[in-house]
């Protein structure tokens, strides 16, 4: 079996909260793969395989883990777009009754694209996403309490090597219209980046012009979209273009 010390790169092993109506659990994810800490998100529908149980320390309490590297895997129901283009599965709702349900889908169109904050991407902390405060030569996360020399330093011309401490991030909210009522809701990293075909990295290279264009080249779409709401918020899950 692996070995995960406190030392590796975030992403490795976190905790999430899982709860169906039966109750609510936490699960140890420890994966190897690395693919699972920065695509799930608050809300969304999962199916967890091959949890295992354990018993915690000395008390007798259950523990329950998941390993990538033990036949575990995540299924994200809820960012999977092929069951959203088949009307049978998902049923759209009219955008003025989004806010009625923790999951639906609505067909609508794009009227506006905002940030959420003052910047349309933003760098995030890998080990909890929270928005990282930089200066020249290093950054620091609020949240964690920890500063990290920033290892970006790259002469003009010089392909930008990746981060392992912070990563850029979409920031982006959406206006959803359709015939008789409109809603905002946020976009994760990942549908911010299907429906701009281009990463938050990259985007961030681009001149604010060039940034506004890709940002206008989505009005006016006309798309089926999963929404989950949680806390009073709305967030696209995932988008499927109508045809
Ligand atoms: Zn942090």
């Amino acid at each position: 079996m692996e070995v995960f010390t406190q030392q590796q790169v975030s992403g490795h092993k976190f905790i999430l909260a899982a709860s169906d109506n039966t109750g609510c659990q936490t699960v140890t994810v420890y994966d190897h793969t690395r693919i699972y800490y920065s695509s799930l998100y608050a809300g969304q529908s999962i199916i967890l395989e091959n949890v295992h149980t354990s018993v915690k320390g000395s008390s007798s309490s259950r523990a329950l883990t998941l390993e990538t590297n033990n036949g575990g895997r995540i299924w994200n129901i809820s960012a999977m777009t092929g069951w959203l283009a088949t009307k049978f599965l998902s049923a759209p709702v009219p955008v003025k009754d989004v806010v009625n349900f923790d999951r639906c889908v609505c067909q609508a169109v794009i009227t506006q694209v905002n940030s959420v904050g003052s910047n349309h991407t933003i760098r995030v902390h890998m080990s909890c996403r929270s928005e990282v405060d930089g200066g020249s030569g290093q950054f620091c996360c609020q949240k964690c309490g920890v500063t990290h020399l920033n290892e970006m330093l790259n002469k003009p011309g010089q392909q930008k090597s990746p981060s392992i401490y912070w990563k850029w991030q979409y920031n982006l909210s959406l206006e959803l219209h359709d015939s008789d009522s409109s809603i905002e809701a946020c976009l994760t990293d990942q549908t911010a980046e299907q429906l701009l075909q281009t990463t938050a990295s990259q985007f961030a290279d681009h001149v604010k012009n060039t940034q506004e264009q890709v940002l206008e080249s989505v009005l006016a779409q006309e798309c089926l979209f999963g929404i989950s709401s949680i806390r009073g918020r709305c967030q696209i899950d995932a988008i499927c273009l109508t045809s």
